[in-house]
Parts: structure tokens; sequence; C-alpha cells
């Protein structure tokens, strides 16, 4: 057929037709209906469901896959500002500024279908192919800290990947779960996609969630959160995904840019409030720029406390029991905590930061509060020793500011993070203002690193025995 003969435009009208989403109206209708919100009460309905959208999804082409993720970005990011308030009026903490940084990350810099790269091999003896297969239905259990980020990169990634998903949510955080579900769901359908193909458990305990790791139908777990939570999937006898908790040291040297390196860490520290894993947690420098890194950092935001009575105010109000965090103040403002000790702070206060020793509390524990623990050591040997200490293995995040690359490579090589920074904000390590895809889900303790829709996928050969090869 001569290009002539092709009617482009009744084509692009079928296409059109085709991709056409859901009058509003009419979806609003069915959805109330058949109360297609992906909120379930009961776990166990909830997989069931899921179960079934699963089967109807790995009929459908990868394309499809791509419309029901593009169609999932598009309407979410008209909800960013209301989700953005809802956590943070639901968890207490963190804030709505940074919160709707994060979310927008989670929509745009997520990928979808184009993470799954397919392989091959050729040779004498034919050609095998490498395919990644969905796993099925696959349950993820997400944190208070990220709730509605998590969600949304984890749908993302998963549903490209040709799963279905039942969230497991932290019950300080379930109702900001629903209404991302909810939005996914309605952006699914808008996409003609499987109904139920993401659900949330409503009301969630550690019982129900029990009952999504034990669960048959569940193919995969993957949990975003702390050491209890990565223990428990990792005891559960499935493939499990595990992004635990992090400590992030960052270490500054004699040769950083002192200034950049202060704006950095204050943005980094304060950023969220401190609640990302991935956060700068504790800073140690150098003692030739400490003062002038102080100096610096107050510049931009940063409150220091000098005298050890308040010293000690804060950290009984902080860490009352021994390595314990005070639950009531993570992810609270600087200016907020400083009130609690009777400091009334100015405005524009972002962070604390109080020089300390080495084994002090704030530094040892994962705070998630904007305080900073400042340790002055003597030469970059001692501060990458004490980087790798305090960082407890975990192998989640890391940041230095140097312009030596001796140092740089040897503080990477030293502490094997999945994630380490050079002279940056920890969050160019999530790809803010740093290239690279974006996750929520940092898998450091099962070794998958920054999860992406590759992630949840099976790997499988196919090979095809003498033939095919062309050379
Ligand atoms: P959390 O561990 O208290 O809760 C996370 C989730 O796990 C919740 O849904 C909770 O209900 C569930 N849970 C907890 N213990 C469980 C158990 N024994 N069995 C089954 N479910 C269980 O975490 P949080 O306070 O919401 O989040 C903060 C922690 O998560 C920090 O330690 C932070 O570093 C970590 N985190 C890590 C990543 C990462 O990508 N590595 C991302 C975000 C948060």
């Amino acid at each position: 057929m001569s290009m002539e003969n092709v009617d482009i435009n009744k084509i692009v009208l079928e296409v059109m037709e085709k991709l056409k989403p859901v009058a509003a109206s009419a979806f609003h209708e069915e959805a109330l209906e058949l109360k297609n919100r992906g909120i379930y009460e009961d776990p166990e309905e909830a997989i069931e469901k899921a179960y079934v959208a699963q089967k109807e999804l790995f009929e459908m082409s990868l394309s499809d896959r791509k419309r029901i993720t593009d169609s999932i970005k598009k309407h979410l990011l008209k909800y960013v500002r209301e989700l953005s308030e809802m956590v943070v009026e639901e968890t207490g903490m963190g804030n709505v500024k940074d919160k709707i940084i994060k979310n927008t990350l989670a929509i745009e810099k997520t990928p979808s279908t184009e993470d799954l790269r397919a392989g091959v091999f050729t040779g004498d003896d034919g050609l095998t192919l490498l395919e990644l297969s969905p796993f099925g239905i696959i349950g993820a259990i997400t944190p208070s800290t990220n709730p509605t980020e998590t969600v949304i990169c984890n749908t993302i990634g998963m549903v490209a990947a040709g799963n279905a998903v039942v969230f497991s949510p932290h019950p300080g955080a379930y109702k900001a779960t629903n209404r991302c579900v909810e939005l996914i769901n309605e952006a699914i359908s808008m996409a003609n996609g499987p109904k139920n193909l993401v659900v949330t458990i409503d009301n969630p305990s550690l019982a129900k969630s029990e009952v999504v790791m034990k669960h048959k139908k569940i193919n995969m777990l993957c949990a975003t959160g702390g050491p209890a939570l990565v223990k428990a999937v990792l005891s559960s006898g499935k493939k499990a995904i595990g992004a635990g908790a992090g400590n992030p040291p960052v270490l500054v040297d004699a040769t950083a840019n002192i200034e950049k390196a202060a704006k950095d860490i204050v943005d980094g520290a304060s950023f969220d409030n401190n609640l990302p894993c991935i956060a700068e947690k504790e800073a140690i420098v150098v003692d030739s720029v400490f003062d002038y890194l102080v100096f610096n950092m107050k510049s931009h935001g940063a409150y220091e406390i000098k005298d050890r009575e308040t010293m000690d105010k804060l950290v009984a109000l902080l860490v009352p029991e021994k390595w314990k965090p005070n639950r009531k103040f993570i992810g609270k403002d600087a200016r907020e905590i400083l009130k609690a000790i009777g400091i009334e702070a100015e405005e524009h206060i972002r962070l604390i930061i109080m020089e300390v020793e080495k084994d002090h509390p704030f530094v040892i524990e994962e705070l998630m509060m904007p305080v900073l623990p400042m340790v002055r050591v003597k030469d970059v040997k001692e501060g990458i020793d004490l980087a790798v200490k305090v960082e407890h293995g975990f192998r989640h995040t890391a940041i230095c500011h140097s312009k030596d690359i001796d140092v740089l490579t040897e503080m990477g090589h030293r502490i094997q993070t999945t994630i380490f920074v050079k002279n940056g904000p920890s969050f160019a390590g999530i790809g803010v203002g740093g290239e690279g895809y974006t996750t929520f889900t940092i898998a450091g303790p099962t070794g998958e690193g920054l999860t992406s829709a590759s992630t949840f996928t099976r790997k499988r050969r196919c090979a095809l025995v003498g033939g095919f090869v062309i050379r």
C-alpha cells in the first residue's frame, strides 16, 4: 500500500478513541458503584482483588503499562499539595514545602517501563534472550516518614514491571495513603487499566501486615522502614526487598569549598526536618576548617548551641531514654524544638547544630530531627574511620565534601554505602540537583540499591538453539 492511500487522520482518530480516558463523570459513578477506590479493611479481600487485577495486567502490553503509569503521574501531579498537606496534618512530621518537592520528585523522576531492559547473548550456538517478567503481587510495607512518596514510587515501578501492589501502610500515615491510592485508582481507570491493581489496607495494624507477609498469593515483599520491619520481611520465607535505616555521616576536609559545603549541609540536614533516611545525620569535620564551617552554616539558617547546660537540656528532651529518640520530636521544626527548651529562635532558623564528642547519642542514633551533631577530628584519616563506625554498617548513605580525589575515593571505598554523595547535599543522591532517577526505597540490606521497575521483576532466560544469528 502506498503512503498516499493511508488515511492518517482516520488512524489518528482510531488511536485517540482507544486511548480516550473514561469521561470523569462516568468514571466517578463507576468508581462509586464498584467501590473501586482500592481501599480494603480486610487484607485477604485486598489481596484477592489485586490477584484478579494482576492477571488482567499480565495480558496487557508494555505500552499499556506505560500508559497506566503515565496516567498515574499526570493525575497525581494535580494533587501534590493536597497529599503533602494531608501527610503533615496526619503524621505531625516534616513540612509541606519539602513534602511538595519530595512528592513531585517521586512522580516525575521514578522510571517506568523504560527501566526494563532485556538482554541478549549471541554466538555459535544461537541466541539467548534475557527477559524481565513480573513477580505477581507485591506486598509493600511503607513508612511514616515518606508515606505518599513511597507509595507513588513503589506503584510506578511495580506496575511498570507488570505487578499488582498491596500496600500495608504505617498506622500513623494510612489516611494520606488511602487518598493517594484512591487517586492512583482513578488514574488507572482513566487509562482503562485493571481495577484494584493497586490496593491498600484500611486501619492498618501489625496483625494485618502479618497477613500480607504470610499470604500465599503474595509473591514478593518490599519493606521500607526501620530495622524491625526489615528483619520481619527477611524472616518471612518470601523473596523480600529490605530498605532499612540509615545514619548518614557527612565528612568535610580542609580542601573542601567550605562556604558551599556549609550551605549544602544545612540544606540536606534540614530538608523535611531531617526525616529522609538519606539526610545528613552527623557532621565530621577536620579541625582546621571546623570553626569556619560553623560560621558559614550559621549564615544559612543553623542555630548553634554552645553552652553545656543547654546541650544537656536538649539531650534530656530528645533522647530521654538512653539510645531511644523521643518520637514526639521526630520530624519537628528546629524552632519548635528550640522553643521546648526555652529558646525563641528567629524565623529563618531551620537546623540546630552543636559540637559534641564522637560517642554522643546524637551521633550514634538516627534522630530524624533537624539537629546536627558535629564532631571535630584532627585529620581525614580519623574522620573516615569515624564515619565508617557511626554509619553502623547500614550501607545506606554517606556524604563527603573535599577536593582531594584520594580522600573521596578512600571514603567511598571504605564506607560501602548504597549512596555516596560528593560535594553536594544528601538529596543529590536521589536525583535532586544530582543526576539519576529517584526512589524512596533504597535497599541497602538486601543489595538492590536504588529500586526501580527492573528490581520488581524476575530475570528469565530463553535460549534459541542454533538460529537467529545473522553474523
Ligand atoms: P517503621 O519501621 O516504624 O515503620 C515502617 C513500616 O513497617 C510501617 O508500615 C510499620 O507499620 C511496619 N512495621 C514496623 N515493624 C514491623 C514488624 N515487626 N512487622 C511488620 N511490620 C512492621 O519506620 P518509620 O518510623 O515509619 O520510618 C522511619 C525508618 O525507616 C527510619 O529508620 C528510616 O531510616 C527508614 N527508612 C528507610 C528508607 C530506605 O529507603 N532505606 C526509606 C524511608 C525510611
